[in-house]
């Protein structure tokens, strides 16, 4: 008899990633909505006549059967609930900031099988908002990644000094410290954003989406580095997919674009 008996689970998730298993097999990497995020192995998805390989891909939004495995998951049955990945794939922009979000949420999820409702409902917001263009695909990502900090327990200060509370808005900000920070508790090597841009990323943050999208050109741009820069700073190793990005399509009616 085994030692280690099989107890069947079912579960709704996000693909977020891939990897090759053998000859015929790949692991998944899976955010689900009740388990938390979930490695398993999709046995023999990679021959041809696989039901499973078409459906397990990333941004997929997919209904599993799972059973317990001494060290991963095996996925006994998926059925696709939505397929983000099309859409989004053909959309340069949308793409790399697709793929941000799904490394992100990897990479926040350093526990495996620890639930995170909260972070899976925000990795299929922003896939929905990307694959239907919602809005600029880099302004989706950027409210992502600070709401995903919030989730985390990370949320930047916007108003208040991060590190005495005093009201604000205070002129400086400082990624160590957390944001924005008063003139008493402002590190060296402060920065000083344009409070514009802060308003930018508290709309992001609150979803304020006509605030965020009547943003300037270079507002965005700043907002974004200030995203980046604290995201960097939470996590161990850099993001791989964060430098990547495409934000050509933020703040269209900046008119830099090629004149085509
Ligand atoms: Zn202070």
């Amino acid at each position: 008899m085994s030692t280690t008996p099989k107890s069947l689970y079912r579960d709704e998730g996000i693909v977020l990633r891939t990897q090759k298993l053998g000859e015929a097999d790949r692991i998944v990497t899976v955010l689900t909505r009740r388990t938390g995020k979930v490695r398993a192995v999709a046995k023999g998805v990679r021959r041809t006549k696989s039901k499973f390989g078409a459906r397990l891909e990333p941004f997929s939004h997919v209904d599993l059967q799972l059973y317990t495995g001494r060290n991963l998951d095996i996925v006994s049955q998926a059925e696709s609930i939505r397929s983000y990945g099309p859409a989004i794939v053909t959309d340069y922009p949308a793409y790399t900031a697709g793929t941000a979000v799904l490394e992100t949420a990897d990479r926040l999820t350093a526990e495996e099988k620890e639930p995170s409702l909260r972070l899976f409902l925000l990795v299929v917001g922003a896939l929905r908002a990307l694959s239907e263009r919602a809005h600029p695909a880099g302004l989706v990502l950027d409210a992502f990644l600070l709401r995903a900090m919030s989730v985390a327990g990370w949320e930047p200060a916007l108003g208040d000094c991060a590190r005495c509370g005093v009201e604000g808005p205070h002129r400086h900000f400082s990624v160590p410290a957390g944001g924005s920070v008063c003139r008493e508790c402002r590190p060296t090597g402060s920065a000083m954003p344009s409070p514009v841009t802060i308003g930018h990323l508290e709309a992001l943050l609150s979803g304020d989406w006509a605030t965020a999208e009547a943003s300037e050109n270079a507002q965005c741009r700043e907002g974004s580095g200030l995203v980046a820069a604290l995201l960097q700073w939470h996590l161990e190793r850099g993001l791989r997919s964060l430098p990547l990005v495409d934000r050509s399509d933020v703040a269209p009616r900046a008119g830099s674009g090629p004149a085509a």
